[in-house]
């Protein structure tokens, strides 16, 4: 039975996997790190049963989107358990099992365990340092913890985010990069201040990539925004010329000031997925309206966009839907 936490962990399920050649896994888990450990462990030869508590897997986006991911996962053997969750595991004579709280049983040679991310702030609060959200160190946006001259950065730290305006718990590599150069900055004497994240995140499973950034419906409306979410299936490049895939991005607006909230994105992993959502994260960055992306200067030849590139069609969509609503609205009350 594995954890996912470190290099050491890896090395030591690889030589597992070499050593020992399990023929059947157990995942436990459906965020990205199971995904990729999903798609790596099939692609070893193993028979693959992945275990979601929520009812789709990959939370960090929407389940319209989930599902596709699913069908993904399911087309390359892995079988899925959604809304499940594990009671415990089991291990009688030299046989590995998992059991739900519902009673099903499955038994595996190899467990992997990648449920979440607790900081470790032991250190920290040995020390007297302030934590907050599931134990993070609490910082200013200097990346000064609550003692003066000590500074923090990465997975141990609560994360300013721009939309949610206040901090949040977002530990990802991207973040900690940028963290660690404020911290070590300011320790020497500088002045730098975090600018904050914006959400945005990308994993690839099998042929798929999915990227995210921003705040899903649901969070937007739970931090006092007015979210209106429009789904687009659109051709990564010009239908005409030969390899076009399809995209299905998920835009949210705020309905009141046409704020862009946040995008999600599912495509092939060669459409371009991340350095389009990062066009997205752009605009998030910048407070953009969504109207505002069809003014965007970006780049076009047929094998690789198209005049709108699908992200202004996706936008141009959420316009024309929230103007529809709008004017169903005002037809209403006349
Ligand atoms: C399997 C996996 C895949 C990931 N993929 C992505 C990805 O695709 N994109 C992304 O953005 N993020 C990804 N992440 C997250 C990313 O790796 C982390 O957010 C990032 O590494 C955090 O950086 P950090 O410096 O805070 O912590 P770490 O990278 O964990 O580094 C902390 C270091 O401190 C050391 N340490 C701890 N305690 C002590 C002590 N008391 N004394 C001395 N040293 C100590 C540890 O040994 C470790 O070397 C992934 C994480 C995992 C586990």
């Amino acid at each position: 039975v594995f954890l996912l936490h470190t290099m050491e962990d890896s090395f030591k399920v690889q030589e597992y996997l070499n050593e020992r050649t399990p023929r059947s896994a157990v995942i436990i888990g459906a965020g990205y790190i199971c995904l990729e450990t999903a798609d790596a462990l099939i692609h070893r030869g193993l028979t693959v049963t992945l275990v979601s508590r929520p009812k789709t897997v990959l939370p960090t986006v929407e389940p319209e989107l989930g599902k596709l991911v699913e069908q993904e996962l399911a087309s390359h053997g892995v079988e899925l358990w959604t809304g499940v969750e594990i009671a415990s595991i089991g291990h009688e004579n030299d046989t590995l099992s998992v059991l739900s709280t519902t009673g099903q049983k499955l038994a595996a040679d190899l467990i992997i365990v990648a449920t979440g991310v607790r900081p470790a702030s032991g250190l920290a609060v040995a020390a007297g340092l302030k934590t907050g959200q599931r134990g993070a160190i609490l910082v200013n946006r200097q990346m000064e913890t609550s003692m003066p001259n000590i500074y923090a950065a990465g997975d141990c730290v609560e994360t300013w985010h721009r939309l949610l305006r206040r901090y949040t718990y977002l530990p990802l590599g991207t973040t900690s990069h940028k963290q660690g150069r404020v911290a070590g900055e300011n320790a020497i004497g500088g002045n730098r201040s975090f600018a904050g994240v914006v959400g945005t995140q990308v994993v690839k499973v099998f042929e798929l990539a999915i990227a995210r950034t921003g705040l899903l419906e649901s969070e937007a409306r739970s931090a006092g925004f007015d979210p209106f979410t429009t789904e687009t299936v659109g051709w990564d490049h010009k239908a005409y010329y030969p390899g076009a895939r399809q995209l299905h991005f998920r835009v949210t607006g705020d309905r009141t000031t046409g704020r862009l909230l946040g995008a999600q994105l599912l495509g092939h992993w060669k459409s371009e997925v991340s350095k389009r959502i990062d066009v997205f994260a752009a605009a998030l960055f910048h407070e953009m309206a969504v109207d505002d992306l069809s003014a965007l200067d970006l780049s076009y030849t047929p094998p690789l966009s198209s005049p709108w590139d699908p992200i202004q069609m996706a936008a141009q969509d959420w316009s024309r839907a929230i103007r529809k609503q709008q004017s169903r609205l005002e037809l209403a009350n006349v």
